[in-house]
């Protein structure tokens, strides 16, 4: 681990949008009884924020400048899962809204933004044993954790999982708006300076096309279960 406490374990999951991240990583964590981290949600935050104040989200300036009025806290409720309170306002649901991806993607490419992020997201990692999910979680923010799962399915598989999760959200987009953002997202994140979307080098790949939850989430307890045994 990146701190002092090497009792912790920690799980780190990247990939890119909609490969099954998030749902499979609350899985794990809640059959391992780990706490799960889903930094996505943090950069969401910052993006609603930025929508809300009508700031550009592509101005780092502008960014880095309204980070101290933001009060970004993450709490856990009774239920275990992750809220995002941004100036005291749960905005967990909110987030998820189709318009806050673009955001938090343009965000997320400014460096003082990730700067600011690294520490609150190192010390969750220091406190509790993790599975935290991202897209530099392995190669940045936890590069000595005990397992590191780099997640991927195809475009479109990955554009008809999010598609069936708006449908649900009750937020339908059609399947051709979603591949189309899925691939501005992947553009966005593979090619920014600051912190790319990549495999880490001692990190595991599991492709996900094909596989249905059980199954995907059977391989990833295998490959936990080989570097962490019970
Ligand atoms: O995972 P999710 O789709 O919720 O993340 C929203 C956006 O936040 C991503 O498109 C990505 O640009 C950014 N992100 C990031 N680093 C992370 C997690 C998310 O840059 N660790």
């Amino acid at each position: 681990m990146t701190g002092e406490n090497h009792a912790m374990k920690a799980i780190a999951i990247d990939g890119p949008s909609g490969a099954g991240k998030s749902t499979l990583a609350r899985s794990i964590a809640k059959t391992l009884g780990y706490l799960y981290v889903d930094t996505g949600a943090i950069y969401r935050t910052i993006g609603c924020f930025t929508r809300e104040n009508r700031i550009d989200p592509k101005d780092e300036a502008a960014v880095l400048a309204a980070l101290p009025r933001l009060r970004l806290e993450i709490t856990y409720g009774a239920d275990g899962l992750q809220h995002m309170l941004l100036r005291g306002r749960d905005v967990t649901e909110e987030i998820r809204l189709p318009e806050m991806s673009l955001c938090a993607s343009a965000v997320s490419a400014h460096p003082g933004v990730r700067a600011y992020l690294l520490e609150m997201q190192r010390r969750l990692a220091r406190e509790n044993n993790v599975v935290m999910d991202g897209r530099d979680i392995g190669t940045v923010v936890l590069p000595e954790a005990d397992v590191k799962v780099f997640l991927t399915a195809s475009p479109e598989e990955r554009a008809r999982r999010r598609m069936l999760e708006l449908e649900e959200r009750g937020t339908p987009q059609s399947f051709e708006t979603i591949l189309r953002e899925i691939g501005e997202r992947d553009w966005n994140d593979t090619h920014r300076a600051a912190a790319p979307l990549r495999q880490a080098e001692d990190a595991v790949a599991l492709d996900t096309t094909g596989l249905s939850f059980r199954q995907s989430e059977e391989a990833l307890l295998r490959i936990i279960k080989e570097r962490i045994p019970a």
